[in-house]
């Protein structure tokens, strides 16, 4: 699935706009990480944001982590909003798939 995420593209960081060495990240990771592709939670990042020390992957990227995961789990809720749930069906929905709430 394509990213879901507003403002995501392919060449180019979702973080710092950059075109250089882009990857994709997959916002929920580990066990979370097939769910992520099914509902289109990835972004594209530089290899700093991805793999540098305060990327996503790094050792002081908790905030950016924070800041993808909030992201992503506004975005796929408000999907299912749109799909019908109420905002509270929405964030048992999340929690049930992903066993916590970011927000
Ligand atoms: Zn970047
Ligand atoms: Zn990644």
């Amino acid at each position: 699935m394509r990213s879901i995420i507003p403002g995501d593209k392919e060449n180019w960081c979702f973080i710092c706009g950059s075109y250089d060495r882009i990857e994709e990240h997959h916002i929920f990771g580990g066990s979370d990480r097939q769910i992520s592709e099914k509902y289109g939670l990835k972004v594209h990042l530089c290899n700093a944001h991805h793999h540098g020390t305060s990327g996503a992957h790094g050792r002081d990227g908790s905030k950016l982590q924070q800041y993808l995961h909030e992201t992503g789990q506004q975005e796929i809720e408000k999907r299912w909003q749109e799909q019908g749930l109420s905002a509270d069906e929405a964030r048992q929905r999340f929690m049930r798939e992903f066993r916590r709430s970011y927000l």
